[in-house]
């Protein structure tokens, strides 16, 4: 293997057959975007996409839009979009609310099948180290049961060795979060999805910090249902709205507390009974931002013109990449790569801890080397095949061993935490 130093970099960017993505998207000149995996880069068109949105659908189509600028269809129209990357099979996801809301209403549902089959079961595990709102969310929905529905907190090792010791007779759901946002751990959805089932629970998979990043097959896997948002590896833009996906086995019995009247079978008939829609709306609420769910879609297309096995080998190259260059080149500074190094465990990025995490990536971002940081210590580096490459691996390690040495990230302005990190 060729010695790995910046010229090296630059020959695998030069062979990468994603590179031509790169300028699919806007990034200031002076930037090194690692945390795409929070907040996404902007899509090319997407000022041109609300400008029409604004000035001709509202401006000049107005209420009429909603059915000749296919508004009303839009949930269903991304779904499909996100349905070819997530393996979910035509006609099973819709993008609407935000992933925290779709958890609540797939959960709900999930434990409604359960309290018709296995009645007994009441209990709902999910990961310790899950994105706390997904645990909140969870807590929330068991108060609101009552009658004996509880939270349980497993470690992530107990996930990654099968549930032997937790996946007992009284678990009626597992919600599992399919890569650790902070450490980047990968869960296998296929044999995890089996050891849940043969246990007699259903799974509900967060795919926040993987669609967009990996391939995936929920159908083929067998899982029962999924959420996930579209502002991180998708590039739908701030807050963007999230998606759901039900299998085929369970979207007829699939009912959902906050069921508005977009999840009606004939919303317009204004009749005060409900009966949900056959399909996939019967997971929608009420009415959604068109607006960002219009911009949204730019990045949704462009994942339609992506091979996502060429995404997932390019991602595990970056991340090697990374490794490599921390253990070669920082080796003398207090610094531990948290993300696991096994192809098989390992998500689309590279959380490194140092004791100083907060001020060190302040240091960076101050040099446009933009990353995040996670508590407790984590730097945390989002790898996107689609518009990052191998020179700018090399540059951030740079940036990082010149910050270390000369303890640049031991000053004042480093110290100082705003209200998001
Ligand atoms: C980002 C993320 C969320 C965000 O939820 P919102 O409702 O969009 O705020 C939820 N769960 C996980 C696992 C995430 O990574």
């Amino acid at each position: 293997m060729a010695t790995l130093d910046r010229a090296e970099c630059e020959n695998r960017d030069l062979s990468d057959p994603l590179r031509e993505f790169r300028y699919e998207f806007l990034l200031p000149e002076d930037v090194i975007y690692l945390d795409g995996n929070s907040l996404g880069a902007r899509p090319k068109g997407a000022a041109e996409r609300a400008r029409a949105v604004i000035e001709d659908e509202w401006g000049t189509g107005l209420i009429r839009s909603w059915n000749t600028a296919g508004w009303f269809e839009l949930p269903v129209t991304l779904g499909e979009k996100i349905s070819g990357l997530i393996g979910g099979g035509a006609g099973t996801t819709v993008v609407t609310d935000s992933t925290s809301i779709n958890l609540f209403k797939a959960a709900s549902a999930a434990l409604k099948l359960q309290a018709a089959d296995a009645p007994e079961r009441r209990v709902i595990l999910t990961q310790r180290e899950n994105f706390p709102s997904d645990i909140y969310m969870l807590q929330g929905l068991a108060d609101q049961l009552g009658d004996g529905y509880e939270v349980r907190l497993v470690d992530d090792t107990e996930v990654t060795a099968g549930f032997p010791n937790t996946l007992t007779d009284e678990v009626a759901l597992v919600v599992l979060t399919h890569v650790n946002y902070r450490t980047g751990r990968l869960f296998d959805l296929e044999s995890t999805t089996a050891a849940v089932h043969a246990a007699g629970a259903l799974v509900i998979w967060d795919l926040c910090h993987s669609a967009g990043a990996l391939d995936i097959d929920l159908a083929g896997a067998g899982a029962d249902m999924a959420v996930g948002c579209t502002y991180k590896f998708l590039n739908g833009g701030p807050g963007s709205p999230a998606f759901i996906w039900v299998s085929e086995a369970h979207q007829d019995r699939f009912a959902q507390p906050l069921s508005g009247w977009w999840s009606h079978e004939n919303p317009f008939e204004m009749s005060p009974e409900y009966a949900p829609a056959a399909g996939s709306r019967r997971y929608l609420t009420g009415t959604q931002g068109i607006l960002s769910m219009s911009v949204a879609e730019l990045g949704l297309d462009i994942f339609g013109r992506v091979d996502m096995a060429a995404v997932r080998a390019k991602s595990l190259d970056l991340s090697d990449t990374f490794i490599e260059l921390v253990d070669t080149r920082l080796s003398h500074h207090p610094i531990e790569v948290v993300t696991p190094r096994e192809h098989e465990h390992r998500g689309s990025q590279v959380s490194i801890a140092h004791p100083e995490g907060f001020a060190v990536m302040s240091a960076l971002i101050e040099r446009g080397i933009i990353g995040d940081y996670r508590e407790p210590s984590v730097l945390r580096f989002g790898l996107t095949p689609l518009y990052i490459g191998f020179a700018e691996v090399w540059d951030t390690v740079e940036a990082l061993r010149d910050i270390l040495d000369n303890r640049l990230w031991d000053a004042p302005q480093h110290k100082v935490r705003g209200a998001v990190t």
